[in-house]
């Protein structure tokens, strides 16, 4: 069986235990993975901690920490496809998923690494006389950066790449569902010559590794990305070090579809929206807001393309949906679907797991029209379930989409431009995709309103939540300094 093991302080070391990492799409163990324990986790820290004072860390300028990220985009590029392999080996996603996502992931780790040396202070018009005032941006510390089990390389870059360009040191913690990407990336970072613990990558339990990191002391940001209840614990647990967080949560995404749309192009996109990677995306739009008007027609046509997705073994090219990630989402999905058809919605298509090995559940759809209290409408499912409402008025829609305390992304087809711009605006969501959906993009900040979190991964906004601003006083003056009780 293949062995991982966590990355400490430029170490591959392995101290606190093992546990087997099982191959969704066939039940079995695959891998051996290291399970950080309290001591091992603090052991990380403890080398973000020294490295964050060390001189091979702080004497290295801005321009050459952008180039380390740039060394690390170039090997991640040129090994991308065996990283999609390990990650589709791990959690299931279809291998023509993880290829293309692998390959541009590189991407953001060059534009952080572009942005290292682009950091500026700024000069403050101060109202006093003889007096300058500057702004300086500095490192906010020891990062935290919990990731889940879903694209771990993505939402690692997201973090590592502004953690580094802001000149932090950094513990990634990936998850204990298919962390196998996440530790062969360590060895990257090792071969691109990161000083030594700078860049600590471990995996571990929540319960253990994820809350010894998210409640030392030493922490000075969390990035977090997963679910909202693992949130509030993180966010619990930072009460002791009062560490700063940015919090990428789950979603309940509306994909709203108007009478006035092109009705291809926006089956397409729901096809995509709800049923790439499983329905285990975050922004999976899993709620159609469809009119009346032409709601017939669009689920005649999406579920006769639904049924025609190629289910099967993920590694297999051809293949278009694999299984779930975990037996534990599967059953939650099981559950959340029977209690909704018993809710009064009506099963279109799917609705159970595979007579299969492995973890597969088939793409369904739910028409909830006349069931609002479908739990399917509400939950995040992470998983191939859409529920389907719909609409007569545009004020309707609007108030259905919004009907959600998630506030991640949204879509909206429609070839109407004044009502486009109507619907940019009213929908509570981080991202709107208009006539289209799942546009990524490292120029592009990416993050939600209320239950999906608060902050932004992408774009240059990012890279402010890894630092903290320094005003520093200069007094030009000659004079001596007055005595303030002029006695
Ligand atoms: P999860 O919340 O169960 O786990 C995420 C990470 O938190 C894992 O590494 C886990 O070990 C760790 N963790 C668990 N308990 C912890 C604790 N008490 N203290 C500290 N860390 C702890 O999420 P998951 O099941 O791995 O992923 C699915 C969730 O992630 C979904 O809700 C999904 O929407 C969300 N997600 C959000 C985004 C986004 O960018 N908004 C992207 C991907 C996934």
């Amino acid at each position: 069986m293949k062995e991982f093991k966590n990355y400490i302080c430029g170490q591959f070391v392995n101290t606190g235990g093992t546990f087997e990492s099982v191959n969704p799409a066939t039940g079995e163990a695959w891998a051996r993975m290291p399970a950080a324990n309290v001591t091992e986790t603090q052991d990380a820290i403890s080398a973000a901690e020294s490295a964050l004072q060390r001189n091979d860390w702080t004497s290295l300028s801005a321009t050459k920490r952008g180039k380390l990220l740039h060394r690390l985009a170039d090997l991640l590029e040129n090994k991308s496809q065996h990283f999609a392999q390990l990650d589709t080996l791990d959690s299931g996603k279809p291998i023509r998923e993880t290829t293309i996502q692998t390959a541009y992931i590189a991407e953001f780790y060059r534009y952080y690494g572009g942005l290292a040396d682009k950091l500026e202070g700024s000069h403050l018009p101060i109202d006093h006389p003889d007096t300058e005032v500057w702004l300086q941006r500095e490192p906010k510390g020891v990062v935290a950066a919990i990731v889940p089990w879903n694209s771990p390389l993505f939402l690692s870059a997201v973090k590592i790449g502004p953690a580094i360009a802001a000149g932090c040191t950094i513990v990634v913690k990936a998850s204990e569902d298919a962390p196998a990407p996440m530790l062969e990336f360590a060895k990257l970072v090792n071969e691109a010559e990161f000083p030594p613990g700078v860049i600590n990558i471990i995996c571990g339990f929540g319960e253990n590794c994820g809350k010894t990191l998210s409640s030392d002391p030493r922490i000075a940001h969390i990035a977090f990305t997963g679910g909202p209840e693992t949130a509030r614990h993180i966010v619990r647990n930072s009460a002791v070090s009062l560490a700063s967080t940015s919090l990428e949560l789950g979603g309940k995404s509306p994909f709203v579809v108007f009478d006035d749309a092109d009705i291809e192009s926006a089956v397409n996109a729901q096809l995509a929206a709800i049923f790439m990677t499983s329905g285990q995306s975050c922004v999976a739009g899993s709620r159609l807001i469809i009119s009346e008007r032409i709601k017939d027609q669009f689920i005649d046509q999406l579920s006769a393309l639904t049924k025609r997705i190629v289910i099967g073994d993920p590694m297999n090219p051809d293949t278009q949906m694999g299984p779930l990630c975990t037996m534990r989402q599967l059953n939650n999905i099981n559950r959340i679907v029977s209690e909704s058809i018993e809710s009064g919605a009506t099963l279109i298509t799917g609705g159970k797991q595979l007579d299969r090995p492995g973890q597969f559940y088939e793409p369904t759809i739910l028409d909830c029209s006349s069931s609002s209290d479908a739990p399917s409408i509400k939950t995040e499912l992470f998983g191939p379930v859409l529920s389907v409402q719909s609409f007569d008025a545009e004020e309707e829609a609007v108030e259905l989409a919004n009907d959600t305390r998630y506030g991640l992304a949204a879509g909206v087809f429609t070839n109407n431009l004044t009502r486009a711009h109507r619907m940019m605006r009213k929908l509570n969501a981080g991202v709107i995709w208009v006539n289209t959906y799942r546009g990524v993009s490292p120029m592009a900040p990416f993050g939600g309103f209320g239950l999906s979190g608060h902050g932004r991964e992408g774009g240059i906004e990012a890279v402010l939540d890894y630092t903290t601003a320094k005003a520093i006083w200069l007094r030009t003056s000659d004079s001596q300094y007055p005595n303030p009780f002029g006695n």
